[in-house]
């Protein structure tokens, strides 16, 4: 099995992969022995739902071998088909593409040199402009600057990407392509995963499977069912965060790179809290061009136009993850506040109440 289609299990030949494996998706949910791939699929719709990403958990320490983690994606996308939680389809597929944009953004800067151990392949970006029908339709500017991308492709690939930027009054046009700098073009790779992950789902489930995984899939809905937020904040007030949300903004702003859920936290709750993208790039300390187009996509991921929306972890999950300064054993924060709320949103809507700026 190549470990490429593990990393990149949206790829064609990844699915051939799958097709070719000697178990079927009913032999790995329905087996008398738990397939480590369901407990993976798992995993990644949790990590998705919850964290925006579908790297394995570190902190918990687990390695996945390389088929596990190819045969986890079609679990994976049978699990969210099948787990009733808003909006859950578009932030599953959102979080497959940016794990991925991590992983090929990356292998684009660390190239295979034929040197790399066999689990580090890196792909190229040819190899992934084929993968998505580009080879023809991009190419790179005389003076290497940048690229030029056909209009059809770029329209197909950024009707999806909010901001002004991306709109076609804004671009240079000439010979029918668009001119895109290298970051643009490895977003608008990032929304061709998107979009290939979402194709076809939600998928019809066969009664075998469904009945296969009536146990992941409760305890799926069982971790979302904990967040019982207020959509109705609509006031930015950074003195009436909690003490988990006023460190993450700390460290950022100190400069340091936050781990993925961490991150995750930081800004679905400042998205949560009304704060625009001006605010939340603030709040957040970023002071660079390619930092502020991460925390940028992040925060149009995390929000939809339907208001369904990533909930920021629960304490329970902060807790967990140690990135709660109140649950922190060796030097807790004191905080009345945090003793009755079992939520950060929670938090900051008693401490709105309190401040008498609910509404204003
Ligand atoms: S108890 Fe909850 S709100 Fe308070 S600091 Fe911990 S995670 Fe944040």
């Amino acid at each position: 099995m190549d470990p490429l289609h593990a990393r990149y299990p949206f790829l064609a030949a990844a699915r051939e992969s799958v097709r070719e494996a000697d178990i079927g998706l009913v032999a790995i949910v329905t087996g008398d022995e738990r397939h480590p791939a369901v407990e993976r699929g798992a995993e990644r719709v949790r990590r998705a739902l919850i964290d925006g990403t579908v790297r394995p958990d570190a902190e918990e320490g687990r390695r996945w071998n390389p088929r596990a983690e190819l045969l986890s994606y079609p679990v994976a996308r049978v699990l969210v088909s099948l787990v009733d939680a808003p909006g859950a389809v578009e932030k599953y597929a959102s979080a497959e593409a940016d794990t991925a944009y991590e992983r090929f953004t990356d292998d684009f800067r660390n190239p295979d040199d034929g040197l790399k151990s066999t689990a580090d392949k890196a792909i190229s970006l040819d190899a992934l402009l084929a993968e998505f029908d580009l080879s023809g339709d991009v190419a790179e500017t005389a003076d290497g600057d940048g690229y030029r991308i056909a209009v059809g492709k770029y329209l197909t690939l950024s009707s999806n990407l909010g901001g002004e930027s991306w709109t076609l009054a804004t671009r240079q046009l000439a010979d029918g392509t668009v001119k895109i700098t290298e970051t643009e073009l490895h977003e608008l790779l990032r929304e061709a995963v998107r979009q290939r992950v979402a194709a076809g789902l939600p998928t019809a489930v066969p009664d075998e499977i469904r009945e296969g995984l009536t146990d992941e899939v409760a305890r799926l809905e069982d971790t979302f069912s904990e967040v019982d937020i207020s959509p109705d904040i609509d006031v930015l007030a950074p003195e009436c965060f909690p003490p988990c949300v006023a460190s993450l903004m700390e460290r950022a702003q100190a400069g340091e790179s936050l781990s993925d859920h961490a991150e995750f936290a930081l800004v679905s709750f400042l998205t949560s809290a009304n704060a625009d993208t001006d605010e939340l790039l603030a709040l957040c300390g970023v002071d660079s061009d390619t930092a502020a187009t991460a925390v940028r996509y992040r925060a149009d991921r995390v929000g939809d136009e339907s208001g369904a929306q990533y909930a920021p972890p629960s304490c329970e999950t902060m807790q967990a993850y140690d990135e709660c300064p109140v649950a922190d054993e060796e030097d807790p924060t004191a905080d009345a506040r945090c003793d009755s709320i079992s939520h950060p949103l929670s938090y900051y809507e008693d401490a709105l109440a309190e401040a008498g700026t609910v509404g204003d």
